[in-house]
C-alpha cells in the first residue's frame, strides 16, 4: 500500500519582510513536486490557533505571480494567544484535525522560538487533547512527531548563524536609494542630514547602509560611541568638511545607545551639528526617519533567490529529518546554503542583545558574523581617511597602481574607493591608472599626462555609489599593448604592487602578466584580482562586482514586462540577456522572476527542448482559466545558440501557438549593466577590496615572495562558505574553460533544476 501523502504546510509570522512571498510559492510548489500536499497557514500563529478558513491546501497555479509581490500574501499578525499553552493546544489541535505533518516557519527570532516551544511540548499537547477527550489516540496517532524547519524572514539580519535574513537586502536596497536621494540635496545646499533606520537590537542595517553610501558616520548598538561621542562624530565631520566636502550623512540605528546605556536621538546628533556657539560645526541640518519604506517594496534579486532556495531546502530537510533530528533553520554563509540547529541560533541572538545590556560589547561584537565585523572595519577605514593613527613606518609603505579591466559593473568605483581610503589611512599611495592597459600602455615620455596620476581623496570619497568606471577602463589585454612597454611602465612608476577590478580580461591579463614576469623583473610584484562583471564568469569566484546590480536590473525588467501582459493575459515574452558564454545572470533571473524556460550556453538549444517547451507552453494556456495575472517569461543568453535567438524562439512560439496565445520578443540591452549599484555590490566591494589591500600589504616593499609566493598573483572570491585568495596560476591550468572564457566548474549550475521545477517546466525539456 502506498503511504499517504505528506502534507506541509509554510506560514510567515512576526513583522513581514520582502522575500516571504517567495519562501511559500518556493514551498508549495517543493512540496507538490516531491509528491506531496501544501497548506499555507495564514496569519501567522493566528491561523494555527483559529484554524478554519486560515488553514487552506495550496494548488501550484495558486503562488503563481508570488515572486514580484512585496510583503507577505498569506499575512501574518503578532499572536498572543501563541505566547500561552491553551493558545498552542488548540493549535496542535487544528494541525492534527488538517493531517499536518510538518511545518514550515518564516520569520524572526520570536516566531522561531515559538515554533522550537511548540515542538518541544508537542508529546504533551497531544497527550492532554486526548486526555480531555478533544482528540482520539487514534486520531493523534499518525503524528506523534511535529516536524518544524525554520527560515528567518526579517528586514533586520539579527538572527546568529546566518550571513543574511529574508529581506535584509531588499530593506538595505530601500534605504541606500533613500540616502543616494538625500546625497543630492545635501549636497546642493551644503547641508548635514541625520537619518534614522530601522534596527533596535541590531545594527546590520545602519552599518551596512552607512559603508553603501560612504556616511560620516554611524551609530549601531552593538559598538556604541564612548562618553566623548559628541567631540568624536564632530571631528570625524570637520575632518571630512576640511577636505572641501560639502555633504554630512550621520546614519543612525533606532536602538542605538551610548556606552552608559543612554539613548543616542537624532534631534541629539542634529542639535550637535547645528550648534552655532563657538567651535561649534553650524551646520544646516535636517532630520529623516525612513521608517515603513524599508519594509515596503518588492523583493530584490538576492531575497528572491535566497527566499525561494531556502525554501526548497526546507521542504527537503522536512522529509529527510527523523524524531532524532534537531530542529534546524535554513542559514547562508557567504554563497553556501546550510542546515543549523535553530535554538543554539536563537540563544546566541538572545546573547548579543544580553551583551549589549550588560554592556559587553565586544562580546556582543564577537557573536555577530564575520561579515558584520569585517564591514565594521570597513566603515572605520573609509571614514578615518588620512588619519595618522594607523599610518607604517615610511619605509613599509608602498605605492600601488590602480587599474580596472573589461567592461564597467557595478561596485567597481566603491571597491576603487575604499582601497584608495585604505592606502591613505596606512600611508601607501595609491596611484589610478585610467583606462585600463590601453590607456596604460598610451603612456609617452612626452605626453605622460592623465595616464597615471596619483589619487586625490575629496574626488574619490564621491565615487561610493557611482555606476561605470571613473578612472576608466578598457578590454584591452598587456599582451596587446605591448608586454615590455606595460613593464617598462611599471618600473618607471615605481610600482610595488597592483590591484586590478575587472572581469575575465582582467583575469586574463593576469595571467599575462604573471607567466612575463619570468622575462620582465618589473612584473615580480604581487598582484591581485577583485572580480567584476555582470557575467560572473571569472575563474576563482562564484560572485562577481556588478552580478547583484545586473540581476536587479533584469528583474526589475522582467517584472514589468510580465505585468504589461497583464491587459491580455495570453503572451509569452522571450527575453535576451547579456552574459557572455555564462548563462548565469539568465538562470538567477529566471530563478527571481519565475521564467517557463531558460536556455544558456552551457547547454545550447535543440530542437527537441524548443519542441517540449512550445508544447508545453500550448497545454498551460490550455489550462489556464484565466486567473493568473500576467504573461509568461523565457529567458535567453545572448550566446546560448548560435542558430536560435530570442527573435526567432518568438517566432516559432507565435506560429506554433496558432492564434491562442502571443508571443513577442525582448532585449533590455546595456539596461544590465546597471544605473546605481545595488547595496549588495558596494558592500562587497569595500568588504572585498579592503582584504586585497591587506593582502597586498602582507608581501610588503620589494619582498622576494611577492613573486614567489604563489598567492603572489591571486584573485580573491567567494568560495561555497568562505571569502578566500586562489592562485592564478592554479586557476589557469585547473579551474578555466578558455574557449568559452569561464570557470571550468559553476557552482550556480545547480540552481538550473530549481529553476525548472519551480517554473513548471517539463522535466525533460533540458538535455541531462
Ligand atoms: P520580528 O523580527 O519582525 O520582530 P519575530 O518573529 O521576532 O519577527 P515576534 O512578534 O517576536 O516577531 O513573534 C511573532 C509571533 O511568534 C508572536 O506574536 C507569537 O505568536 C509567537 N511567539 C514569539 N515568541 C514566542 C514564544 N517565546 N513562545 C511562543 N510563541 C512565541
Amino acid at each position: 500500500m502506498e503511504a499517504p501523502k505528506k502534507k506541509i504546510a509554510v506560514m510567515t509570522s512576526g513583522g513581514d519582510s520582502p522575500g516571504m512571498n517567495a519562501v511559500v510559492r518556493a514551498v508549495v510548489r517543493t512540496a507538490i513536486h516531491l509528491g506531496c500536499d501544501a497548506f499555507c497557514v495564514y496569519e501567522g500563529y493566528e491561523g494555527l490557533v483559529k484554524g478554519g478558513d486560515l488553514i487552506r491546501q495550496m494548488g501550484w497555479a495558486e503562488v503563481r505571480g508570488y515572486l514580484s509581490e512585496g510583503g507577505t500574501l498569506i499575512g501574518t499578525a503578532r499572536c498572543m494567544a501563541f505566547y500561552e499553552r491553551p493558545g498552542r493546544l488548540t493549535a496542535a489541535k487544528n494541525m492534527v484535525l488538517n493531517g499536518i505533518d510538518a511545518l514550515i516557519i518564516c520569520g524572526g527570532d520570536g516566531s522561531l522560538t515559538g515554533a522550537d516551544k511548540f515542538r518541544g511540548e508537542w508529546p504533551s499537547l497531544l497527550e492532554e487533547l486526548v486526555s480531555t477527550g478533544q482528540l482520539t489516540a487514534d486520531q493523534v496517532k499518525p503524528y506523534q512527531h511535529l516536524n518544524i524547519v525554520g527560515l528567518v524572514g526579517s528586514i533586520d539580519n539579527d538572527l546568529s548563524g546566518t550571513d543574511a535574513t529574508i529581506g535584509c537586502y531588499s530593506a538595505l536596497s530601500r534605504i541606500c536609494e533613500m540616502v543616494d536621494y538625500i546625497e543630492a540635496t545635501a549636497s546642493s545646499h551644503s547641508r548635514a542630514f541625520v537619518i534614522e533606520v530601522m534596527g533596535r537590537h541590531c545594527g546590520w542595517l545602519a552599518l551596512l547602509a552607512g559603508v553603501a553610501t560612504g556616511a560620516d558616520f554611524v551609530f549601531i548598538p552593538e559598538r556604541p560611541v564612548s562618553e566623548c561621542w559628541h567631540e568624536e562624530m564632530c571631528a570625524v565631520v570637520k575632518r571630512h568638511r576640511s577636505f572641501g566636502k560639502r555633504k554630512t550623512i550621520v546614519i543612525v540605528a533606532e536602538g542605538a545607545n551610548d556606552k552608559d546605556g543612554n539613548k543616542i536621538s537624532p534631534e541629539q546628533i542634529k542639535d550637535l551639528l547645528a550648534d552655532k556657539s563657538e567651535g561649534g560645526l553650524a551646520l544646516d541640518t535636517r532630520i529623516t526617519t525612513l521608517g515603513h519604506v524599508q519594509r515596503g517594496g518588492t523583493a530584490v534579486a538576492y531575497d528572491r533567490m535566497l527566499g525561494t532556495l531556502q525554501g526548497v531546502e526546507a521542504v527537503k530537510a522536512v522529509l529527510e529529518a527523523t524524531p532524532e533530528t534537531e530542529t534546524c533553520f535554513i542559514a547562508i554563509n557567504e554563497n553556501k546554503i546550510v542546515r543549523k540547529p535553530l535554538m543554539k541560533a536563537v540563544a546566541e541572538t538572545k546573547s548579543v542583545v544580553q551583551a549589549v545590556e550588560a554592556k559587553q560589547f565586544d562580546k556582543a561584537m564577537s557573536l555577530r558574523d564575520t561579515e558584520f565585523s569585517d564591514q565594521y572595519k570597513s566603515y572605520l577605514t573609509t571614514t578615518n581617511v588620512k588619519t595618522d593613527e594607523h599610518k607604517l613606518p615610511e619605509k613599509e609603505r608602498m605605492k600601488i597602481g590602480f587599474i580596472n579591466v573589461g567592461a564597467p559593473a557595478g561596485g567597481m568605483n566603491a571597491a576603487v574607493r575604499a582601497a584608495v581610503a585604505y592606502c591613505f589611512s596606512r600611508g601607501h599611495t595609491p596611484m589610478a591608472i585610467h583606462n585600463g592597459f590601453a590607456g596604460f600602455a598610451r603612456h609617452h615620455d612626452d605626453k605622460p599626462v592623465g595616464a597615471v596620476r596619483e589619487f586625490d581623496w575629496l574626488e574619490v570619497d564621491g565615487w561610493a555609489s557611482k555606476g561605470g568606471s571613473e578612472i576608466g577602463t578598457n578590454r584591452e589585454l598587456p599582451s596587446e599593448s605591448g608586454m615590455e612597454h606595460v613593464a617598462s611602465l611599471i618600473a618607471k612608476y615605481e610600482f610595488d604592487a597592483l590591484f586590478m577590478v575587472g572581469g575575465f580580461e582582467a583575469f586574463h591579463a593576469l595571467s599575462q602578466l604573471r607567466i612575463a614576469r619570468g622575462q620582465f623583473p618589473a612584473l615580480r610584484i604581487p598582484m591581485v584580482l577583485l572580480p567584476a562583471t555582470i557575467s560572473n564568469n571569472v575563474p576563482g569566484t562564484e560572485y562577481s562586482l556588478g552580478s547583484d546590480t545586473c540581476l536587479n536590473e533584469l528583474v526589475q525588467y522582467c517584472d514589468k514586462i510580465k505585468q504589461s501582459a497583464s491587459a491580455t493575459r495570453r503572451r509569452v515574452f522571450v527575453i535576451e540577456t547579456q552574459g557572455g558564454r555564462s548563462g548565469y545572470i539568465a538562470t538567477l533571473a529566471g530563478l527571481a522572476v519565475g521564467a517557463s524556460a531558460v536556455y544558456i550556453p552551457e547547454e545550447g538549444i535543440s530542437l527537441g527542448m524548443l519542441n517540449t517547451d512550445v508544447t508545453h507552453l500550448k497545454k498551460v494556456f490550455a489550462e489556464d482559466t484565466g486567473q493568473s495575472r500576467a504573461g509568461r517569461l523565457i529567458l535567453i543568453n545572448e550566446k546560448a545558440s548560435s542558430v536560435y535567438d530570442a527573435k526567432l524562439i518568438a517566432n516559432i512560439i507565435r506560429d506554433e501557438a496558432h492564434g491562442r496565445f502571443e508571443s513577442r520578443e525582448s532585449i533590455p540591452g546595456h539596461v544590465q549593466q546597471g544605473g546605481v549599484p545595488s547595496p549588495m555590490d558596494r558592500c562587497r566591494a569595500v568588504r572585498h577590496a579592503i582584504k586585497c589591500m591587506e593582502h597586498l600589504q602582507g608581501y610588503g616593499k620589494k619582498s622576494a615572495a611577492g613573486s614567489t609566493d604563489a598567492l603572489s598573483t591571486s584573485v580573491i572570491g567567494i568560495k561555497g562558505s568562505e571569502l578566500v585568495f586562489t592562485a592564478v596560476q592554479e586557476l589557469e591550468e585547473h579551474g578555466t574553460d578558455w574557449p568559452n572564457r569561464r570557470p571550468k566548474q559553476s557552482e550556480w549550475l545547480r540552481m538550473r533544476d530549481i529553476v525548472d521545477v519551480l517554473g513548471g517546466r517539463p522535466q525533460h525539456a533540458r538535455p541531462e
